[in-house]
């Protein structure tokens, strides 16, 4: 049976303390990563952190300031894009209008000077993994706009990538279309074993699909982990409140023990575990909770937090309470609680913390 991504050790594509910056703004700090053979890695930040950037050094598109990058071991820094054997897929799809669908994907094929009846046989068998062999003959505009994307993967499939790289390519389509072609390429990526690095802004679709997430913020990686990991051991402010939701807390850290903590928030003392490696030093610091961890109790009950209930948002399978906390750091908590169990606005009810899972963050560094 397959190795699993996460067990793999080969290292498909090596970064070694690449930086880039465009007339003197540092658009990526020196970066290191390893990515493994056959995994798929999102590279997931809001708008400017230097995704892209680090996208299109690796495809080639840009030279880096300095630092190294392999793919499958070979020291390709100085090898232009096209003899990088890597395949892209981007937001646009950047298909060729005037190009029928199969010869849109048989281009990169004819600039490699494959044979003709080659070609044919790898566009048609591209063409039925991305479930488009009826609309060979078709020009991109008859299409729909997942098909166009399904166009855009097929040409980056054909030429057998090393490495596929994908820039928000699902971003120009409609919800549920988006959710049907993230479980699609996913299927097509682990059946083909390949190599994929995936840049997203969304938070959700970094969490769904991918083995292994690095979370970026200015120029910076800040985590690099598995979906579970970035979600239930966030190592810094940033990754809490970027992946998922946060509650944070006002607290005096009081002392600690092992990985135990005694804390006060707003007058209320409770010792919790945290998961973190370093614990910061006792003072001020701000808690971190994720809504699931917070239990909701009657008000005035003993080691809670008074909150009020503000807004009860409906979603479906769940209710989304916002409270009114006092101790929260902006002055709102997040729960969720079973649809039929939603309170009134007003009502006064009490925030039990957790005895485990939560994080203490120092408060230096407070933008992060
Ligand atoms: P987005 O999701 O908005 O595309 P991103 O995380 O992909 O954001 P990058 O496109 O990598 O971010 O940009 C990182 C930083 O580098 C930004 O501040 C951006 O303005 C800057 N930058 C990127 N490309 C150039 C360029 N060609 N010239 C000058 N500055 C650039």
């Amino acid at each position: 049976t397959a190795v699993p991504p996460e067990q793999r050790t080969d290292t498909a594509v090596q970064i070694d303390g690449v930086r880039k910056s465009f007339s003197g703004t540092v658009a990526l700090e020196p970066v290191w990563l390893k990515i493994r053979r056959g995994e798929f890695l999102t590279l997931l930040g809001p708008s400017g952190c230097g995704k892209t950037t680090l996208l299109n050094l690796i495809a080639g598109f840009l030279d880096a300031d300095k630092g190294e990058l392999f793919i499958d071991r070979s020291l390709v820094t100085q090898v232009p894009p096209h003899k990088r054997e890597i395949g892209i897929v981007f937001q646009n799809y950047a298909l060729f209008p005037h190009m029928s669908v199969a010869q849109n994907v048989a281009y990169g094929l004819r600039t490699r000077r494959v044979s003709k009846a080659e070609t044919e046989a790898r566009v048609r068998e591209t063409l039925a993994l991305v479930k488009l062999e009826d609309f060979a003959d078709r020009r991109p505009r008859q299409l729909s706009g997942g098909q166009q994307q399904r166009v855009a993967l097929a040409r980056a499939l054909v030429i057998r990538p090393r490495v596929l790289l994908l820039d928000e390519p699902f971003s120009a389509l409609d919800r549920n279309l988006r959710t049907a072609m993230q479980v699609e390429l996913k299927e097509i990526q682990s059946c083909l074993g390949l190599t994929t690095v995936f840049v997203t802004h969304d938070q959700s679709e970094a969490l769904s699909m991918s083995d292994r997430i690095a979370v970026m913020s200015r120029g910076r990686i800040r985590q690099i982990g598995s979906p579970g990991e970035i979600y239930d051991r966030p190592q810094n402010r940033f990754v809490s409140t970027f992946v998922g939701d946060a509650n944070l807390f006002d607290a005096t850290l009081l002392e600690t023990s092992g990985d135990a903590a005694s804390i006060d928030v707003a007058g209320t003392r409770v010792w919790l575990r945290t998961y973190q490696d370093e614990m910061p030093e006792p003072g001020a610091v701000t808690l971190f909770v994720r809504p699931e961890k917070c239990r909701l109790t009657r008000a005035g009950q003993a080691g809670t937090l008074p909150a009020t209930v503000a807004l009860s948002v409906y979603q479906g399978s769940h209710a989304e309470l916002h409270l009114d906390c006092s101790a929260a750091r902006d002055g709102r908590v997040m729960l969720r609680v079973p649809a039929s169990e939603a309170l009134p606005v007003g009502t006064a009810v009490g925030i039990a913390l957790p005895d485990a899972g939560a994080a203490l963050y120092a408060m230096e560094g407070e933008t992060e």
